[in-house]
């Protein structure tokens, strides 16, 4: 049994302030049926970490860098991660994609630092409206598995995300049928690349402008293991409406 999960992604929002939020969920879920992950910026983690402590909530990282340390000004290694108090950390989100210009092949060296490292790792892959429009929504998704997802990933240390990059922060969100199909072509492929064991193991979740209005149906769909939650999750009353339908579902 795939245990689900609600992630929430604070991108760059959040100050000392904000902590009441996470401090607000942690008195709701002090022992959730289902993970609750929320991914402050990084100059909260530590403080996050500590509110959450006690809890099932855990707290992890947006990013990190593919070496293990030494002369990278600005960035966070995994293993800093960890150190602030990390389970997880998002990779490959396509705000990072988009902005910093990764690509597959720095999620994929990203992704074996943080496993080695120990953190669960949510790998993010999505399509454009335009490569959706065009019929290759598909086939992009493979090729972003196939470049990000390492050799080494299980269903302890893998989560992917499909997150329609039209969907994100938009209101949009596609069609149920369209998110089912990309999740079972999901699992299919790590089935068929990983076995049926590891493939079956690893949790999906769908990202895209998920709101405590819309949790349950996407829920309800086949492979939708959870979700990963941008502007939902920064208010501990709107997370907690999804995390209520995450348990429901
Ligand atoms: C995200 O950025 O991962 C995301 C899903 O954002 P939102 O929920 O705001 O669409």
């Amino acid at each position: 049994m795939r245990r689900k999960l609600a992630a929430g992604n604070w991108k760059m929002n959040g100050t000392s302030a904000t902590l009441t939020e996470l401090q607000a969920l942690a008195r709701s879920y002090p022992a959730a049926t289902v993970d609750v992950l929320i991914c402050p910026p990084a100059t909260l983690l530590h403080r996050a970490a500590d509110a959450v402590k006690g809890t099932e909530i855990t707290v992890g990282g947006q990013n990190c860098h593919a070496a293990e340390s030494g002369a990278h000004t600005g960035d966070i290694s995994a293993e800093m991660l960890v150190d602030a108090g990390a389970s997880s950390v998002i990779l490959g989100h396509s705000e990072r994609r988009e902005d910093h210009g990764e690509q597959n092949e720095d999620v994929r060296a990203k992704a074996r630092t943080a496993m080695d490292a120990g953190l669960k790792t949510i790998i993010c892959v999505g399509e454009s409206l335009e490569q959706r429009e065009a019929a290759n929504t598909l086939d992009i998704i493979g090729g972003q598995m196939s470049g990000s997802i390492p050799d080494q990933s299980t269903g302890e240390n893998l989560i992917v995300a499909y997150e329609p990059i039209w969907a994100i922060g938009t209101g949009k969100v596609p069609t149920l049928n369209e998110i089912g199909e990309v999740h079972d072509f999901i699992r299919a492929r790590l089935e068929r690349r990983f076995g049926e064991g590891v493939g079956r193991s690893v949790r999906l979740l769908y990202g895209g402008s998920v709101k405590p209005s819309n949790a349950a149906d996407i829920f309800a769909v086949s492979n939708v293991d959870g979700a990963l939650v941008g502007g939902a999750s920064l208010k501990a009353q709107d997370f907690s409406g999804i995390i209520d339908a995450l348990q429901k579902a």
